[in-house]
């Protein structure tokens, strides 16, 4: 029996579909998580509580666990861990990407300076420090631009400023977010640093992909057909299979798999999100991991695989078949959050689960929980699933749902 680490954050929304992945593959798992109490419950006795920011204690910790019985393959469930599990699969000689290229693809500023240097379409960029003074840097940038931290993720604190004096009060915005004490203590120097880029128009997408000994495979291709145009840029809809013509789809998995290689990824799931204008594609982001929150319920491969079996499987070297998407189109949409506050209630699920198309709903916070938009923000209220012969249907369904859907949420006091 294959025995595989798979590195789960305490807060990871993927732990159920990972555990049911590896139950259905027949191997033995034993999770790695940053807190004991939230995992001990679910698989008694297999699990291994790692301090994710103490790499080298981590995985120190996880030869001394791995020398009786050694692991086949180490999965990062989540973005918090990947470099972690490079690093541990490292020292156990376990087929992985450098160490580097996860720490690389997780630095936003290192990643333009990757990709600017391998010649691959990536915004033109400038590095400054929280302590500038934004009057003077307000005169070096180009507008529009983007403002974002180097290191969150889902969006956080990216913010879209148009002329100086937006682009000052957006500095000073995202100064706030970047001195939040949990924001620092994560960041460490990096909450110092403000990348600012110029903003790219065109149309996202976001292209779910696998590396095979650095072979591209993509795994779906979404379009994002609501507007991403800013202040902010909150993920909505995601659709599959893209509307974009061929050639077009084609340059994207072009670019990304130069993205990847400029990056120097090789092995398991990247998720990268690309604009397309009349320039070509442009790559925005390049994550060493799948796709976030529970959106890979909306992907089924070859003859039934979720994504969480095909990562399975690369990682543990077992065959995984066909990796072509099953035939319908498939949309899912993160559901924003409208405003700040506490979620009193909510009503409309059951409506909108009726509407045609619709394979799911699934509200992620509960009632009396407080509920923050971006750009401070990082959850969603929770995710609509859909499934159509055609993607403007999966799309038109996901729309109509959202609308049944009503949130009420009592501003902070
Ligand atoms: P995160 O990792 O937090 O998701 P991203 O860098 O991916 O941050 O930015 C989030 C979103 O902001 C992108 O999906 C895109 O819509 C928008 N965005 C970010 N940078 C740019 C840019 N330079 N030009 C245009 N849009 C951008
Ligand atoms: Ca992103």
């Amino acid at each position: 029996m294959k025995r595989l680490l798979l590195l789960l954050p305490s807060t990871s929304y993927r732990a159920a579909d990972f555990l049911i992945a590896a139950e259905r593959l027949g191997v033995e798992v034993v999770v790695g998580s940053n807190e004991r109490q939230a995992l001990e419950s679910t698989v008694p006795g297999k699990t291994i509580t790692l301090d994710f920011t103490d790499l080298k204690g981590a995985t120190e910790a996880v030869i001394d666990f791995a020398r009786e019985r050694p692991f086949d393959a180490v999965v990062s469930a989540d973005e918090d861990a990947i470099v972690l599990a490079a690093m541990i699969s490292e020292a156990l000689s376990l087929p992985h990407n450098p160490v580097s290229a996860t720490a690389a693809a997780k630095d936003k500023h290192r990643l333009r300076e990757l990709l600017t240097a391998a010649a691959v379409p990536t915004p033109p960029y400038q590095l400054f420090s929280i302590d500038d003074p934004p009057g003077i840097l307000a005169q070096k940038v180009v507008y529009p631009c983007v403002l974002k931290p180097t290191f969150l993720s889902a969006s956080r604190g990216v913010i879209r400023a148009n002329h100086p004096e937006e682009f000052i009060a957006a500095f000073y915005w995202l100064g706030r977010i970047l001195n939040e004490p949990e924001v620092r203590r994560l960041g460490g120097e990096a909450a110092k640093k403000i990348l600012v880029e110029d903003f790219i128009p065109g149309k996202e997408v976001a292209l779910e992909g696998l590396l095979q000994d650095g072979q591209l495979s993509v795994l779906a291709l979404f379009d994002k057909p609501d507007p991403l145009d800013g202040p902010f840029f909150e993920e909505t809809i995601y659709v599959t299979p893209s509307r974009l013509p061929a050639p077009v789809q084609e340059a994207i998995a072009e670019c990304a798999g130069r993205a990847a290689a400029a990056v120097g990824l090789r092995e398991g799931p990247i998720h990268a999100e690309l604009r397309v204008n009349e320039r070509g594609p442009w790559v925005i982001e390049l994550a060493a991991r799948s796709i976030g929150g529970i959106c890979s319920r909306a992907l089924r491969f070859g003859v039934g695989l979720t994504l969480e079996e095909v990562i399975l499987r690369h990682a543990l070297g077992m065959p995984i078949g066909s990796l072509e998407r099953e035939r319908p189109a498939a949309g899912v949409m993160m559901i924003p959050i409208p405003a700040a506050g506490i979620l009193i209630n909510y009503q409309g699920v059951e409506e909108a689960k009726k509407v045609p198309g619709i394979v799911d709903v699934k509200i992620m916070i509960h009632r009396k929980q407080k509920v923050i938009p971006l750009p401070e923000g990082r959850r969603y209220l929770g995710f609509i699933f859909a499934r159509a012969p055609r993607p403007e249907e999966a799309e038109a369904a996901l729309r109509e749902a959202h609308q049944k859907l009503k949130f009420e949420i009592t501003p902070f006091k």
